[in-house]
């Protein structure tokens, strides 16, 4: 933007900013408000329903559009605003007026960005959303092959890294759900990922390549973790490197040259945890629904937790869930411990709930960003942490189990100094800002209590003085008041006003319609010594909440380890109320390629089922021997929701929950695969087949014999013919090369017959019955295969007009009869469907019989008819029918 020499000091100073930040809204604070200008102005107005103003003339001589926030409630409307991904830059005065006055009458008080606030930057409560982890990611790519991701939610200090592949990285991707990702130019410019970036498009931050430079991203890494060696934080490659240093260099560049406290980058690896690609993510409803909403998943069916950080949890767990036997175990074990203790876990849970998030305190203690009640949150959950390990320990009747005492009540111990440094420190009722003071106890400081004193003796003194003026004057009703305008003032009515005039004490100040006020020497001074006094008090009280603060700091390890505990303990103690009231088991595990489910149920379909409708529980079994079982059925009959129960199952297995059946024994799985219905995907100008095979084609090149797949109605996309040759080519390949534990849904009932080829196929259908020409769906998955389909029952049951039902039985009876499309053309020309020419035909399904009768009729000149023949005609329909 170029600065025109016309413009005032303070546009100059503005656009000089606003041109290093363009790719950001400005919030330029100017007295109470934070103004925005220009584009920023008629952005804003509109995205925050604001009145559009102006202010002043451009260099142009046009009018300059303005709008702004108050600056007390200004973090809603950034809220709003990062909510629809914008970023934004707070200007604040970065020296005092009086410093300005320094250099001259005209020189203007010093502005300057001091935080710029983005989708993946944030840190205040108010901004983000308290179960759900907000996480910042760059993708880097080298030599056109390797991948990696780096990914931090700084409002927590987790740090992760992680490679990819071009084709998984969406899967990465949709799993974290990055506010924000930072790729650069040359990625963006990557023809194989252009589809990518579409759907990501919105989140997507485009950076020049060197900020993706291998050796300053290694000189970032070095100084933000303290370490001499990048080595020393594990197995740095070289993209691995680039996406972590970019990410780095990023948050400096927003928080303004501060990094936030960040726990050591974790290196995510394939064999520790179960992984899922997109596809399988978004049709498993794991954290959302198809739909995007929350009710209905998986996450909103299992959380019974108490507190955001053990909401975060789960839903990282569900996102990845274990792959090793130990890890899973020892969380089983946790809960079938708790499970016997119920009172024990409610009283914690209750606990717990009280507690506040260490981890999101800390992060805004390390930006000094944190307010005394952070301090006294703190406080607070230290003391509720003191008695949740009571509880635990006076529980331990038997042995509890080594995880729980480990890795959770022992992490919670050692907090006492702390807890009784911010308990001698910390008034019980606290301001919401640092600046508003009165926050410390006066007797945890020596000076704190001697000038609170001197505060009390001001006060007492001005209270002498308004008896010694009332006995000088005479005037029994004045007052001693303050205001910020006039400072400490006496008030009288004007009645009395000329007794203190006439005393040269009082110094008239101010006339109102009744009253009159002065000042006096001894006010002047008083009101001086307070000021001094409570500066001085102010500054000493910021100044012990930066030692607090830095005690804190230096407890940061623990203190995260004890939070990460917490929402552990707060996420195990949910599955184990969940277990409880809905009767689910501990699943059996064991490094096979086993899986074995008695009277298993879907989680989530029975946890939404009104109350007198139950769910219908099916066993499943997939062995070495046999691990293939193609299911057919009738429209509606169950046939996906049994598909999708076994692989939800697999997955709380392996996230260390007890699972929604009366048996279940599980050989550790690496991969599940679900493709499970379809749909376009037109954002990336994809058919509904093409997105069907590109999602099998991905399983059938990736499934390896541990993993578990269910794949439903694969080839419906297309033509019978080509569909059905597709689906049997599949499962010959599944059973011949991938060797997984496959489900498999389909509508060709002629699959069914693979069993007599495919030794590892079982063929399953789902029971039903039919009663008075209706169908019932009894929900039972028994072996053998489905007779038919009862697709036009189940057209009737969605409301298809009668005639389309009718005239669909009339020719699937034919079709069924002869068993060739011929039939089907020969129906179509006999009865002419919806023909419109001629009059109306009305009654389309009517039969041959009816056709003539129809006929008969039409022929008829009723006004050459008498009554008798009419009659007649009447008596020769009747003997026709
Ligand atoms: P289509 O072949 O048309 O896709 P489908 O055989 O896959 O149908 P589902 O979608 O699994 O059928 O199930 C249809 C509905 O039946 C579900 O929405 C659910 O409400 C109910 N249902 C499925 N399984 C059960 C069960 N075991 N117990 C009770 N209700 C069930």
């Amino acid at each position: 933007m170029m600065i025109e020499s016309k413009t005032t000091p303070m546009m100059r100073q503005y656009l000089s900013i606003k041109e290093k930040h363009p790719d950001c809204l400005l919030f330029f604070r100017l007295g109470d408000f934070y103004e925005l200008f220009f584009q920023d102005a008629i952005e804003t107005s509109t995205a925050l329903d604001i009145t559009l103003t102006k202010r002043g003339k451009s260099g142009e001589g046009k009018d300059i559009p303005m709008c702004g926030v108050p600056v007390h409630a200004y973090e809603a409307y950034l809220a709003r605003l990062i909510r629809q991904g914008y970023s934004v830059a707070i200007v604040d005065q970065i020296e005092k007026p009086e410093e300005a006055k320094k250099r001259g009458a005209g020189a203007i008080v010093k502005r300057d960005v001091v935080r710029v606030v983005t989708p993946g930057t944030l840190t205040e409560d108010t901004l983000l959303e308290a179960g759900k982890n907000n996480y910042l990611a760059s993708v880097s790519l080298l030599k056109n092959k390797e991948l990696s991701i780096a990914y931090v939610d700084i409002s927590t200090g987790q740090f992760f890294v992680e490679d990819a592949k071009k084709r998984s990285i969406i899967s990465v991707l949709t799993r974290i759900q990055p506010k924000e990702i930072l790729i650069s130019e040359a990625i963006y410019a990557e023809k194989e990922l252009i589809e990518l970036w579409q759907v990501w498009k919105k989140e997507i931050k485009i950076l020049p390549n060197v900020r993706f430079n291998t050796q300053s991203g290694e000189h970032q890494i070095l100084q933000a973790f303290h370490v001499a060696s990048i080595q020393g934080l594990g197995d740095f490659s070289e993209t691995r490197i680039q996406a972590a240093g970019a990410l780095l260099d990023y948050l400096k560049l927003t928080q303004q040259g501060k990094l936030p406290r960040l726990e050591r980058p974790k290196i995510i690896s394939t064999g520790s945890f179960l992984q899922m690609d997109a596809a399988t993510f978004r049709s498993l409803e794991l954290l959302q629904t198809q739909q995007g909403e929350r009710k209905g998943s998986l996450f909103h069916c299992l959380n019974k937790t108490v507190t955001a950080p053990g909401a975060r949890l789960l839903a990282s767990r569900i996102s990845l869930p274990f792959c090793q036997k130990k890890d899973i175990e020892a969380r089983l074990d946790v809960i079938n411990y708790m499970s016997a203790a119920p009172k024990v876990m409610t009283q914690i849970r209750e606990l717990l709930s009280k507690t506040v998030d260490i981890q999101r305190i800390i992060s805004r203690i390390s930006l000094v960003r944190s307010g005394p009640r952070d301090l006294g949150g703190l406080k607070d959950t230290l003391c509720l942490i003191h008695e949740i390990t009571t509880i635990l320990e006076l529980s331990h009747k038997k042995m509890p189990p080594s995880f729980l005492q480990e890795k959770l009540n022992e992490k919670l111990q050692g907090f006492e100094p702390l807890k009784q440094l911010l308990d001698s420190a910390l008034q019980e009722e606290l301001p919401l800002l640092t600046r508003d003071g009165g926050f410390i106890k006066s007797d945890y400081h020596q000076e704190l209590f001697r000038l609170r004193n001197l505060k009390n003796t001001v006060v007492e003194k001005i209270k002498e003085l308004q008896e010694e003026y009332s006995n000088q004057t005479g005037v029994s009703s004045l007052k001693i008041k303050h205001n910020n305008m006039l400072g400490y003032y006496v008030e009288t009515t004007s009645m009395h006003a000329n007794k203190l005039q006439s005393h040269d004490r009082f110094i008239h100040r101010q006339t109102l319609v009744n009253n009159m006020r002065f000042s006096t020497k001894e006010l002047v001074e008083l009101e001086q010594d307070l000021s001094q006094v409570n500066e001085k008090t102010l500054q000493l009280e910021l100044e012990i909440f930066t030692e607090i603060t830095k005690e804190i700091i230096n407890k940061t390890e623990s203190l995260v380890i004890a939070a990460r505990s917490m929402a552990e303990l707060d996420l195990l103690i949910s599955f184990s109320l969940i277990s409880k009231q809905r009767g689910y088991v501990c699943p059996e595990i064991e490094a096979s390629e086993i899986f074995e489910v008695q009277e298993g149920r879907h989680p989530v379909v029975e946890f939404s089922k009104p109350e007198g409708s139950p769910f219908i529980s099916n066993d499943c079994s997939l062995t070495c021997q046999k691990n293939i079982w193609v299911i057919t059925g009738p429209n509606m009959a169950g046939k996906s929701t049994f598909l999708r129960q076994n692989a939800l199952i697999v997955l709380m297995a392996q996230m260390g929950c007890f699972v929604p059946a009366k048996k279940a024994k599980i050989g550790l799985v690496d991969r599940v695969f679900s493709r499970v219905g379809a749909s376009d995907d037109l954002a990336r100008g994809q058919s509904t087949f093409m997105v069907e095979m590109l999602e099998t084609a991905l399983i059938l090149n990736q499934a390896t014999e541990k993993s578990f797949v269910i794949l439903d109605e694969v080839g419906r996309g297309t033509a019978t013919y080509d569909g059905l040759s597709i689906a049997w080519a599949c499962l010959e390949y599944l059973q011949a090369k991938n060797k997984s534990r496959c489900l498999f849904a389909t509508h060709y009932h002629e699959l069914a017959e693979q069993e007599k080829f495919l030794d590892k196929l079982v063929s399953y259908t789902v029971q039903v019955e039919e009663w008075e020409k209706k169908v019932i769906f009894l929900y039972k998955i028994i072996p053998g295969k489905a007779g038919r389909s009862y697709g036009i029952h189940v057209a009737e049951l969605a409301g298809i007009p009668k005639l389309v039902i009718d005239r669909a039985k009339i020719l699937l009876d034919s079709f069924e009869k002869e068993n060739t499309v011929h039939a089907f053309e020969e129906e179509a020309q006999d009865l002419p469907l919806f023909a419109e020419k001629g009059e109306k035909k009305e009654n389309l399904s009517i039969t041959q019989e009816l056709t003539t009768v129809y006929e008969e009729v039409k022929k008829l000149d009723l006004n050459d008819m008498s009554p008798k023949k009419a009659l007649d005609f009447l008596y020769g329909l009747k003997e026709m029918m």
